[in-house]
């Protein structure tokens, strides 16, 4: 569909869109995309903590604060109209600043109406979220137009066509793609660049949705898909898919190549780099995903395609999942009877629940969800079948890694590892390149380290970026060199 065309789809993140100064770098980066001879369209987060800011403004007009929710529009306010006034000159700067406000009035009469109703709908909370990406893509299209990149906004609910589950609506794959043909390709046609914000669509009447936190992945992954990029770029604040949280282990490594299997594992089981739903449309289309650091542009990043190499270490990264659930249900008697499990999903099926981990034994089951605000709800509907108990502040711990397949003592291996903490349920084997357990959220840190300590002491350097390592043990010989003179 493109002809000669090589399309990449860059998503920008929150952090790489926080200010003047990097949305000023990633119109770099896309530049130099050009000079190689792609075709960018670029899909941008709301700026850092916006979304997260919105939400509270719309929980405090709930709550009938309106005070407090309009004190956080206004700094919302403040900080675009103060980085549009960075970024753009002459008549964008008016025009933008014009266009803010009217936009910045249209949210305080949405707060003001939901601090007197006091009252707080799915659709309405996508409407307060909407206005992050809207007003970040507005933006940067205005500056990419400016600095000689040809940029042209695109208002995402013009081309993502969604249903109207709201808070986590679904695509609807044909129409988006029939919309992306409709209004992308003549702009690229004309040799510019679409600048589209990530996360939000709009149901076929045209009422704003949201496709989930950290949504603006997916929306790269649809657009790449419905255009049939060449290639995604994921460009977020680290250096690529890593070892393992690097906030959680500073010494992580980045991963080099990693497949669609293992990638889509790790993200639903928790690595906030990239969103669970985005593999399934490159998969599709086997486009390869690369997930890049916009602050270090020059990084190779990491490559996920259908097949990556082996590494030699038995893991290639570890997840984590906190804010967990785990639901006991125990049973006196028939527990086993045909039809009981049926009967307990059937509860978390009704309240749209997802179950991440099941186990059983003669009289129970234990199930682990995130945990949310349904939980008295769905446990009164199980204790009809048996007896329930629940308990939050649980975290899930997921190793991934196709080289767990057929391997002998590693089972073994990560429990000596962790063998100080309190292992509440284990899984492994579903889809044999995960193996998971879960803990108590205040054992993560230390669980994840020591595992990460014991499983990448000695890493492949086929697929692992050991040079910061190195580097770092050289600063650390060099040091005790010194001492050792001094
Ligand atoms: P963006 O705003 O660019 O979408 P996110 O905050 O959603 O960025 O995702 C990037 C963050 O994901 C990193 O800063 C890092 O703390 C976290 N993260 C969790 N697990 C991993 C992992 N395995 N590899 C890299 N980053 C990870
Ligand atoms: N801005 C949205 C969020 O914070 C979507 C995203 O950044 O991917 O969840
Ligand atoms: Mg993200």
């Amino acid at each position: 569909m493109s002809g000669d065309r090589k399309i990449v789809v860059m998503k920008f993140g929150g952090t790489s869109v926080e200010s003047a100064a990097s949305i000023g770098r990633t119109a770099e980066i896309v530049e130099g995309r050009r000079a190689r001879g792609l075709t960018p369209v670029v899909v941008v987060s709301a700026m850092a903590k916006v979304t997260d800011q919105l939400l509270a403004a719309a929980a405090a007009a709930e709550r009938g604060d309106r005070n407090g929710a309009l004190a956080i529009s206004s700094r919302l306010r403040n900080r675009h109209l103060d980085t549009a006034a960075a970024l753009l000159t002459d008549a964008p700067a008016a025009n933008t600043r014009a266009w803010m406000e009217e936009q910045f009035q249209a949210l305080d009469d949405l707060l003001r109406g939901l601090a007197a109703v006091q009252e707080l709908t799915p659709r309405t909370m996508d409407l307060v979220a909407s206005y992050g990406e809207r007003l970040s893509s507005w933006m940067i299209g205005e500056y990419y137009g400016q600095c000689g990149l040809n940029g042209i906004h695109i208002d995402a609910r013009s081309c993502i066509v969604t249903d109207a589950e709201h808070g986590k609506a679904t695509p609807l794959e044909g129409k988006i793609e029939h919309a992306l043909r409709r209004s992308m390709l003549p702009i690229l046609d004309d040799g510019r660049v679409p600048v589209i914000g990530g996360f939000i669509g709009a149901t076929e009447n045209g009422v704003t949705t949201t496709l989930g936190r950290g949504g603006s992945d997916y929306t790269g992954a649809l657009i790449g898909r419905g255009l049939n990029a060449h290639a995604i770029e994921i460009w977020t604040d680290v250096n690529g898919i890593m070892t393992t949280d690097p906030r959680v282990c500073p010494d992580a490594l980045r991963v080099k190549t990693i497949s669609f299997e293992e990638a889509a594992e790790l993200a639903y089981f928790g690595a906030k780099v990239l969103h669970p739903a985005t593999i399934l449309p490159a998969v599709q289309k086997n486009i390869p995903v690369w997930v890049l650091n916009s602050r270090d542009p020059a990084n190779r990043g990491t490559q996920i395609t259908a097949l990556a190499a082996h590494s030699r270490t038995p893991f290639k990264s570890i997840a984590i999942k906190r804010r967990l659930t785990i639901i006991d249900v125990v049973a006196s008697r028939m527990l086993m009877s045909h039809g009981y499990l049926k009967a307990i999903f059937d509860v978390f099926d009704r309240h749209k629940c997802a179950v991440d981990m099941v186990s059983t034994s003669e009289v129970s089951v234990s199930l682990t969800v995130d945990s949310n605000e349904r939980l008295p709800a769905i446990a009164a509907e199980l204790s009809q079948l048996a007896d329930v108990k629940y308990e939050g502040r649980k975290a899930l711990v997921c190793m991934v890694g196709q080289n767990i397949r057929g391997q002998h003592g590693i089972a073994a291996q990560v429990f000596a590892a962790i063998r100080h903490v309190n292992v509440r349920m284990i899984s492994q084997g579903a889809s044999e390149i995960n193996m998971s357990f879960m803990i108590e959220e205040d054992d993560v840190e230390e669980a994840v380290q020591s595992l990460h300590r014991h499983f990448f002491q000695d890493p492949d350097p086929e697929i692992f970026d050991v040079t910061a390592r190195e580097s770092l043990a050289g600063i650390t010989a060099g040091v005790t060199a010194r001492v050792e003179k001094g």
